[in-house]
């Protein structure tokens, strides 16, 4: 501990272009010692399936492929007596790979921690996986993450022991948008290293934690986003308005931050640098524009929202080249109607933004007080700068309802840790977008 050194690398769903590197991958395990595979499997049909149901995770370093997992859905596992009951429905993963030469620095870890996660994100309540009951290299690499191991079987000519775990709720539980594929997610309390107030994924920085347990907690958090780097862009948040454009100059290590921004949200093209919030209540909302490849990050608290923060960074990305009809939102989790209680000042202001169009926003309570939504006032605000309904998704969670997920800065009266937002386009899309950025910096 005590260093924030990871290694640099990004996992993301598998496209298209990335069959044919996939499919090296693969045959360059074929023949190595305890690999069941052949000349025909796994293969381009192998693939098909995989891109089909989004079952394909890359891990890339420098925009090329090192090792790969694959959700599998194999009926013969499935019925395997072993398996516990209690635990159903089980998800599985396999074809796991790693690159000869990449082998022996943790790779296979890191994508079966990943795959765990999404597993848990797709509802499953455990994870099933074989592994050669021969391949001692593997079962210690996988001890880290005691499985248990509840049978053996005789499959595909080799000997597997049977591993399963649950899906626990002390797992990270990070929260992703399904319209948007880029690296990014939203953090929740779970996952994390931290303890008593701060329990446990802190990632507020100056709220009193211990340093080194913060940066485990950025480790896990932005590994379970698919992120690997040592540095990202973040600042002191003021509820203000103000959205600043950043690049990979701007990213730095956690800690020793205030000084260098006073803003609450950033945009930026440049792939490789994630941007983050932080909320506790207030709304981190993260948007994309995947065909240009601009996005941002927000805190957008009321005092944020009726500053109309959101028009600003949309107004930054148009002016990165973004087009209104190709960008996405996500509103992530934040206090919603049911707790979200405010005066009247607030809806006066909710009134002016809104020139009135506020039906079904709010309602009033009998001590003079309001019930606020501003998830959808947000919702409302996005779509005045045109961006599409469809392309617009609300994260159901509301932090106060649940404060064994969420730090609730109201539920806790102000003792409490930070969850983040975070996204970043993928360091693979400075291929695509290299004469860019070029040209900015001849500007
Ligand atoms: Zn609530």
């Amino acid at each position: 501990m005590g260093l924030f050194k990871i290694m640099e690398y990004e996992i993301v769903l598998a496209k298209e272009e990335d069959r044919a590197e996939v499919l090296e991958l693969y045959r360059q395990q074929k023949g190595r010692e305890y690999c069941p595979w052949d000349e025909d499997y796994p293969s381009d049909e192998t693939i098909d399936f995989d891109l089909s149901r989004d079952a394909l995770f890359v891990l890339k370093m420098d925009g090329s492929i090192k090792a790969a997992v694959s959700i599998e859905e194999d009926e013969d596992v499935d019925r395997l007596e072993c398996w516990d009951k209690e635990l159903a429905p089980g998800g599985e993963l396999a074809r796991l790979a790693v690159l000869p030469e990449e082998q022996n620095k943790g790779l296979a870890r890191i994508l079966l921690q990943f795959g765990m996660e999404e597993l848990k994100r797709r509802g499953y309540r455990s994870i099933h996986f074989l592994v050669n009951k021969y391949n001692v290299k593997a079962l210690k690499s996988y001890a880290v993450f005691g499985f248990n191991t509840v049978g053996e079987c005789h499959m595909y000519e080799q000997d597997f022991l049977c591993y399963e775990k649950a899906l626990s709720d002390r797992m990270i539980d990070t929260q992703r948008s399904k319209l948007i594929s880029f690296p990014h997610g939203f953090s929740t309390r779970r996952g994390g290293v931290s303890s008593g107030i701060f329990e446990s994924l802190n990632l507020g920085m100056n709220r009193g934690d211990e340093e080194d347990r913060v940066k485990e907690n950025y480790k896990r958090f932005f590994a379970s986003c698919g992120i690997g780097s040592n540095s990202f862009v973040c600042g002191k948040q003021v509820h203000g308005n103000t959205v600043m454009i950043v690049d990979d100059g701007d990213a730095r290590e956690p800690y020793g931050y205030e000084e260098l921004f006073e803003a609450d949200g950033y945009v930026t093209k440049t792939p490789g640098v994630p941007l983050v919030v932080f909320t506790a209540d207030c709304i981190p909302l993260l948007l994309a524009d995947e065909k240009n490849m601009v996005v941002a990050a927000v805190h957008s608290g009321w005092r944020g929202t009726v500053k109309d923060i959101e028009k600003e960074a949309v107004d930054k990305m148009l002016s990165l080249g973004a087009e209104k009809e190709e960008i996405k939102a996500c509103i992530g989790p934040a206090i919603d109607k049911c707790c979200f209680e405010v005066g009247e000042e607030v809806i006066d202001a909710v009134d002016g933004l809104l020139n009135g169009d506020t039906a079904g926003l709010y309602t009033k309570k009998d001590n003079g007080r309001f019930m606020l939504d501003l998830k959808t006032v947000l919702k409302k605000c996005l779509l005045r700068s045109g961006i599409r309904e469809e392309h617009i998704e609300i994260n159901k969670d509301c932090t106060m309802c649940l404060p064994e997920k969420y730090w609730s800065h109201r539920y806790t009266g102000g003792e409490r840790g930070s969850q983040a937002a975070v996204i970043m386009i993928y360091k693979d899309a400075d291929l695509k977008t290299g004469q860019d950025r070029v040209d900015r910096r001849e500007q």
